[in-house]
């Protein structure tokens, strides 16, 4: 059986890989902890966070990854197509793609206008499938690939004025299911992992009011909020070869709020 078959690649091959949204809060954390793992880094975020990016690939670097910035809107398929071109010229292999990039703008259904839905469905979703379709060749040349989608326990379950956020999510795990049988022959697994509540920018939409926050913290049999950090275990899982025959998952990160 050839090492592709097998789900690996070479040990002395330099790993890298793709983690979009990653200038601030769970990307961030995700990009240093693939950097402290050994792995050169393509880190995207929209224009608007430049700055922050460059803070967080500095931070990279001095991990020891080689590290390129390329901002880009997942939502824009041009921009999506070169960068990934760019990526490709750079790196010469992606051998992870971590979708992470995502927007949460909170309205109840009765009142959520168009465009937030429209917004959080491009973003999540539709940024989802560009850039997955975008990495599919050069994966599939490759021979290999991990692709770990940033869901939510939000698309499983989901809260008041998420419905439209529950509703993208959603459509990643279900993505992502379908993307797992049709790459599978290729060397390259497709999961998800769920975060719970994650104290971020974003986490503070659910969390600025102290009883909300408690609320949460009472929800989950770890008895407290997330951090960034306690997602990247189970992202650099995904994004190795331990998980070789895992595929089509949605991993709960939570702390034990959605019990399944
Ligand atoms: P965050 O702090 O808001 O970071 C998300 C990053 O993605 C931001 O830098 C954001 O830039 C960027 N981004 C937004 N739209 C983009 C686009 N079109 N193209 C490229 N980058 C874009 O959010 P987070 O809490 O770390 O969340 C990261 C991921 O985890 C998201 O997919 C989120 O849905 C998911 N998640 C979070 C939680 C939580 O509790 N925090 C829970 C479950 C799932 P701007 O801020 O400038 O838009």
């Amino acid at each position: 059986m050839d090492r592709h078959r097998e789900g690996n690649i070479m040990s002395d091959t330099r790993r890298i890989a793709l983690v979009t949204g990653a200038s601030r809060g769970i990307g961030r954390a995700i990009a240093l902890g693939l950097a402290q793992r050994g792995f050169d880094l393509a880190l995207n975020d929209i224009a608007a966070q430049a700055s922050a990016l460059a803070d967080t690939a500095a931070e990279a670097r001095a991990h020891g990854a080689g590290v390129q910035e390329l901002l880009a809107d997942v939502s824009d398929r041009d921009a999506v197509r070169r960068m990934l071109g760019d990526a490709l010229a750079e790196h010469g292999a992606i051998h992870a793609l971590v979708n992470n990039a995502g927007i949460l703008r909170a309205a109840s259904v009765e009142t959520c206008p168009e465009d937030y839905w429209d917004s959080v469905m491009d973003v999540n979703a539709k940024g989802t499938f560009l850039v997955v379709q975008a990495v599919l060749p050069i994966m599939k040349a490759q021979g290999y690939g991990r692709i770990c989608n940033i869901s939510s326990i939000g698309g499983k379950h989901g809260a008041p004025e998420q419905a439209h956020y529950s509703a993208s999510k959603a459509a990643v795990m279900g993505f992502t299911r379908v993307l797992a049988q049709e790459v599978g022959p290729f060397g390259i697994t497709a999961n998800c992992v769920c975060p719970g509540i994650i104290l971020t920018d974003m986490g503070r939409v659910n969390l600025d009011d102290m009883a909300v926050r408690k609320a949460w913290q009472d929800k989950t049999a770890a008895a407290r909020i997330g951090d960034p950090q306690d997602v990247v275990g189970p992202v650099a899982f995904f994004c190795s070869d331990d998980s070789a025959f895992v595929t089509g998952q949605s991993l709960n990160v939570d702390g034990g709020i959605v019990l399944s």
